[in-house]
């Protein structure tokens, strides 16, 4: 075994506690729907009329959900099995909701940018969240196996104002936190719990595009944490500042080949 993830196995038996942050390199990269002709079609058909632009995230939850044990569910399940049995928390930035695919306790789990779990007004106007409508997912899908015509699909409305319904995740014009606020509460609560105790903090592809929400804190929960132990895997920034000292490593890789080639055997 790889030098390096013998002496992470080691760190997290050690630890107390586990923090765990995703970040956008481990994200879904939608790739199965990209190559896909069908898809390929209805780019050209759609193109860019904001009219029927809101097909597309159905779409992806479409392909998510057809989606089998590709390298993300296996790198889930690798961290899965390494986290199995300890006091652990993951933030994770990724909106493809894959990690709830996976065996983790999902009281453990807080994605502050959303997914696909959940819709919301596009001006949240009332600060309700809502289920998707089925009827609209359907006439998609019959839409993509060419049983409608583009024009018979109709999107999704709010119930409250009448703007347009969309997937709760980072993007809409005004995004509904409401979605995952009572999970951060839950995080921010098991956070006072790790002062003092041995804490093993490992970040999995978090980059640049959300420094405030892991990487920076992260970071300041090591630093002031001296019994804390830091590991930051990705393929690109994976610098830890001098201040962490000899109290962390940082490995240059992808974070979901780390996890699936590495713990082979
Ligand atoms: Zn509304």
């Amino acid at each position: 075994m790889d030098e390096r993830i013998k002496g992470l196995k080691e760190k997290i038996e050690d630890a107390q506690l586990l923090l765990i942050g995703i970040g956008e390199d481990f994200q879904y990269d939608w790739g199965a729907l990209l190559q896909d002709a069908r898809y390929q079609e209805i780019e050209r058909e759609v193109g860019e009329d904001e009219k029927h632009i809101w097909i597309v995230p159905f779409l992806q939850k479409m392909i998510l959900q057809q989606m089998q044990k590709d390298k993300w569910i296996r790198a889930y399940d690798v961290l899965a099995e390494l986290v199995n049995g300890k006091n652990y928390f993951i933030v994770s930035l990724c909106m493809d909701d894959r990690i709830y695919e996976s065996h983790f306790d999902q009281q453990r789990i807080v994605t502050p940018c959303g997914g696909f779990r959940k819709m919301q007004c596009d001006r949240n106007c009332s600060g309700k969240l809502t289920d998707m409508p089925l009827e609209s997912y359907e006439a998609v899908l019959k839409y993509y196996r060419k049983e409608l015509p583009l024009s018979a699909l109709q999107e999704p409305t709010c119930e409250v104002c009448g703007d347009k319904l969309r997937f709760n995740q980072l993007g809409v014009s005004k995004y509904a936190e409401e979605g995952y606020l009572k999970q951060w509460e839950d995080y921010t609560k098991w956070l006072q719990g790790t002062v003092n105790k041995k804490l093993c903090v490992l970040e999995l592809g978090v980059g640049m595009e959300y420094p405030k929400i892991i990487r920076f804190p992260f970071e300041k929960i090591v630093f002031y944490n001296q019994k804390a132990f830091m590991y930051r895997i990705h393929p690109v920034v994976c610098q830890l500042g001098e201040e962490i000292g000899d109290r962390g490593v940082g490995i240059r890789e992808n974070p979901v080949d780390f996890l699936t080639k590495g713990f082979v055997k």
